[in-house]
């Protein structure tokens, strides 16, 4: 048995999911099992790669004693409520704890029609499994809250999307598959006691240690604010775009979920967006923060009814707290800003240093991940990696002396803040252009670009000599990149 699930979810009230039979697929073949992963979950990667591991990966086989779930929520996507949205193509094999005694979510994705599914076939194709196993998996290794990928393997069958493409399915490891639209779901149908018994479990589950002087309702309020205000801050750092932030795709626990429509910055500009749906830019680069805010007035909303039977006074304590969260996401997002610049005192003035350069990097469209690497080399007196990414070098060159006398400041060796910067800035991030160049050649049957990219994304921080090519931003063929959500 490679996994000994304990399934609390499962102990839930019958309503917050559905229990699913599996349907089995025709030829199920093994693509990637995640090995240091399945270690730090106890699991035996030899057991999952096995004939028996990949029938279960697959969804052919369901262990005994076992009964998998998909679980209810809703959510307002691109603004819109929708009250029931749920698992229409994922189901919640089990709960495992892993060797640091965190419980994790066992899902699969792609594996199926549920209740959920509305017109939906429940299945997966096999370019956004490989990429949510790519990105989530060079999402962690950048050092971002993320879910996980376990494994991934093909179906032998085809899903019909604009084409005809190959089926797969992606084992996703969460800390949880809570989100706002769990709690929206059920104050859709004015059920608090269902609220009521949700916020025990999620704060029970991911935040124990949170004080609750006004209650466990505010008390997970509270801690989801922090979660996403940090959570978010760190996409910002890293220039990672979300793409579809709705409610059903923001997690209690404050990982990133959902790589459908994602994609990392090339050019900077705070309006940028790749995702094909996202016609009005509102889940555009620089909109994030604030739509992290928005998403988290939707569960104070949901969380409303339980907080207070005044509800004078239950609006009043929630809208305090959602208050808190600019300050918090804007303390965050400085400290990652004077990270990537080197920077180990707090002064006044350093968020709009950072500013500095991010303006004429907009203005001119300078490739994000390339600029703060290349700063590093300034400091080590080379500047003509950085001033070549930008066509006009004027404000650049006079922004350059401004951080040199802010770093005087802080007056610490050089080699100090060149391995601060290249501990946060990273050499290597998933390219737009190589993602999808990869899923290209993964579709036609070469997997190689799929296995070479997990490789050098696994070390994200470090040079690497013989993977040079992709760090390089991509060619002037190679913008306009467009995400489609991976439906
Ligand atoms: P997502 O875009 O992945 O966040 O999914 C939004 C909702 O659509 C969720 O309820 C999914 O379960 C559902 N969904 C997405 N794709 C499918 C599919 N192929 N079959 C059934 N349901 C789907
Ligand atoms: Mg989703």
């Amino acid at each position: 048995m490679p996994f000994h699930f304990d399934t609390s979810y499962a102990r839930l009230p019958e309503h917050f999911y559905q229990r699913v039979a599996l349907t089995p697929v025709s030829h199920p073949g093994l693509i990637v099992v995640n090995q240091a992963l399945a270690e730090q979950l106890g699991v035996s990667p030899e057991g999952l790669a096995s004939p028996e591991g990949v029938a279960l990966l697959a969804g052919n086989r369901v262990l005994e004693g076992t009964s998998p779930l998909a679980l209810a929520y809703a959510g307002h996507q691109f603004g819109h409520f929708v009250p029931q949205l749920g698992d229409g193509r994922a189901i919640l094999l089990g709960e495992v704890v892993d060797r640091d005694g965190r419980r994790r979510d066992i899902q699969l994705k792609g594996s199926g029609r549920t209740r959920f599914s509305r017109g939906g076939d429940g299945r997966a194709a096999l370019g956004p499994v490989l990429r949510e196993y790519l990105v989530s998996e060079a999402m962690a290794a950048l050092g971002v809250p993320t879910t996980r990928s376990l494994a991934a393997v093909t179906t032998g069958e085809v899903v019909r999307r604009e084409t005809p493409l190959p089926g797969a399915i992606l084992t996703r490891v969460a800390s949880s598959h809570l989100r706002i639209g769990t709690f929206e779901y059920f104050a859709a149908r004015r059920d608090s006691q269902a609220i009521v018994e949700l916020t025990r479990y999620a704060l029970a589950r991911h935040y124990p240690e949170a004080p609750t002087p006004a209650g466990p309702a505010v008390a997970l309020l509270d801690q989801v604010i922090g979660a996403q205000a940090k959570l978010v801050a760190r996409w910002m750092a890293l220039g990672f775009v979300h793409g579809v932030m709705n409610t059903d795709n923001c997690s209690i626990a404050g990982e990133t979920i959902d790589y459908g429509p994602c994609a990392f910055l090339d050019a900077y500009h705070p309006s940028r967006t790749f995702s094909s749906i996202d016609e009005q830019g509102r889940y555009a680069f620089g909109n994030q923060p604030r739509i992290a805010l928005w998403n988290l007035t939707r569960l104070a909303e949901a969380l409303l009814p339980t907080v207070d039977p005044d509800e004078d006074r239950a609006e009043a304590v929630l809208t305090e707290h959602l208050e808190s969260y600019s300050g918090r996401f804007n303390a965050h997002y400085a400290a990652e800003l004077r990270k990537k610049l080197g920077l180990m005192t707090e002064r006044d003035g350093d968020l709009e240093l950072a500013l500095g350069l991010l303006a004429p990097m907009a203005e001119q469209r300078v490739d994000y991940t390339l600029c703060f690497r290349g700063l590093a080399n300034v400091l080590l007196g080379d500047d003509t990696k950085v001033v070549r990414l930008f066509s006009e070098p004027a404000p650049l060159r006079e922004w350059l002396e401004r951080w040199r006398r802010r770093l005087a400041l802080d007056e610490r060796p050089v080699e100090e803040q060149v391995a601060l910067m290249g501990s946060v800035n990273p050499a290597f991030i998933p390219r737009n252009h190589q993602v999808e160049a990869m899923i290209t050649a993964a579709t036609e049957g070469d997997r190689a670009p799929f296995f070479r990219l997990l490789s050098v994304l696994a070390d994200p921080y470090r040079e690497q000599a013989e993977a040079a090519d992709l760090a390089e931003a991509p060619g002037q063929d190679q913008f306009g990149y467009r995400t489609f959500c991976g439906t």
